[in-house]
């Protein structure tokens, strides 16, 4: 179990728990409150599903680890590292899975 699948159930929880409120709320008076914890909910909901894919990333980037281990060529990953799609290539973080641009930010390699 990964912090990310930790986080991911958290939040789904937490979602689940302000829907459930919310609907609670829904039919008093207090119903304005129902549209605070509905938005809350869905807040939560959609960092689960950042915490989820975030976990899947980390368990891909794990396997392509192994596998260079233990001597095989894995092909990079689409995208090769989370640096490298947020810059759109520029720049590439320490577990860039593109070997031919994985150690450009690291300042401890002459390349
Ligand atoms: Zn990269």
């Amino acid at each position: 179990m990964t912090p990310a699948l930790r986080y991911g159930h958290t939040s789904t929880a937490t979602a689940i728990t302000f829907t459930a409120a919310a609907a609670g709320l829904a039919a008093t008076p207090y119903w304005p409150a129902a549209l605070a914890l509905l938005y809350t909910a869905a807040l939560f909901t959609w960092l689960a599903v950042r915490c989820y894919a975030d976990h899947r990333r980390i368990l891909l980037e794990h396997d392509w680890a192994r596998r260079r281990a233990l001597g095989e060529q894995p092909a990079p990953r689409d995208p090769c590292c989370r640096l490298g799609r947020a810059s759109r290539g520029a720049a590439h973080d320490h577990r860039c899975t593109d070997l031919t641009t994985r150690h450009a930010d690291d300042p401890r390699s002459e390349a």
